[in-house]
């Protein structure tokens, strides 16, 4: 099997009826880099930032942090690079900074929630990230978004960053993309509102779902009590799907489910063209990609959903479908 999906690395990642696919990968560090070439991935899709933090022993200077985006950037060489702003506080906690106690962290002061109230961090960041695609083309995301306000205080941020490099007289980036995670539910009820305000948006489908089912993701007494392939999380991600359709804002899913053959099946069924995930998950998920057609598959799907009383997970639905097809 592993011969195999290495050798679908120069395949293009187009379905059996001709549809491109783009797969990308979520990275986090300078040792994921290498296995851009190796997968033949179209980019990073998901670069988390936050990591560089984590595995420091103190807060990376601006010029650090620079230095690892530009390498990035120069590994990557014309493949798109998004970049996710820290998501850091709750559960991500970095040793050498002060913490607070929370209940709840997951729903506690973190990712964008922490940035724009202590904006120095986020702003050093923000210059970081804009010097190390000076001369080139920057897709900025941020993380844990819940209103469409945080978004706007974000935005003003970078513009304001990026008015500081021009009066300083350093060059910016030659292209800038600005995008939002759709990770908490609130901004399912935003959706259009969010992607007015965005070049692009990223599903975090492994927050989205633990959020919507009230299920902390890293508790294995409940991992696989709820079906991610319910169709009470199938139909919000249609949503987003139409409205990414519907706005013309590409979205990426970046959560595991993207690299999960059956999963990433049901994504393309629900009109996803982008999906992002670990390095190791590109063959399994060409290999399923390069059989697909996209017409079958999406009335199938919509059939699956059209039932307002069916409640389901579709799963057994989806791999039957599959195994005919
Ligand atoms: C997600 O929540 O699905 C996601 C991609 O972000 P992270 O796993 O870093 O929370
Ligand atoms: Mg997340």
């Amino acid at each position: 099997r592993q011969a195999q999906y290495r050798a679908l690395k120069d395949r293009a990642s187009v379905t059996a009826c001709g549809v491109p696919i783009m797969l990308q990968h979520n990275a986090g560090l300078l040792i994921d880099l290498p296995s851009l070439e190796e997968t033949g991935a179209d980019g990073i899709g998901l670069f988390r930032t936050e990591l560089q933090f984590m595995v420091a022993r103190s807060l990376p200077r601006t010029k650090e942090q620079e230095t690892l985006y530009a390498r990035v950037l120069d590994a990557a060489g014309e493949r798109p690079v998004t970049f996710r702003t820290l998501d850091i506080g709750g559960d991500k906690v970095l040793p050498y900074m002060r913490t607070f106690a929370e209940e709840n962290p997951a729903l506690g002061w973190r990712a964008v929630r922490l940035g724009l109230d202590r904006p120095g961090l986020m702003r050093l960041q923000i210059r970081a990230l804009l010097m190390a695609a000076a001369g080139r083309s920057l897709r900025l995301m941020f993380p844990m978004v819940t209103d469409v306000a945080e978004l706007d205080s974000a935005k003003a941020i970078v513009r304001r960053e990026i008015s500081h490099l021009v009066k300083h007289g350093y060059k910016t980036p030659t292209d800038l993309k600005i995008g939002s995670m759709i990770e908490v539910p609130s901004l399912l009820y935003q959706l259009d509102a969010v992607m007015n305000r965005c070049d692009f948006v990223s599903v975090g489908s492994n927050d989205l779902f633990q959020f919507m089912t009230a299920t902390d993701r890293g508790n294995t007494r409940l991992s696989g009590r709820f079906d991610i392939l319910s169709p009470s999380f199938l139909r919000p991600l249609k949503a987003i799907a139409d409205a990414s359709e519907r706005n013309r804002c590409p979205v990426t899913v970046c959560g595991e489910m993207a690299g999960r053959p059956v999963e990433a099946l049901a994504l393309l069924g629900l009109g996803f063209r982008r999906l992002s995930m670990s390095p190791a998950s590109v063959g399994p998920v060409k290999a399923m990609v390069i059989d697909v057609r996209m017409e079958p598959l999406t009335e199938a799907m919509d059939a699956m959903l059209s039932d307002p009383l069916a409640t389901v997970s579709v799963r057994e639905a989806l791999v039957a479908y599959a195994d005919e097809h």
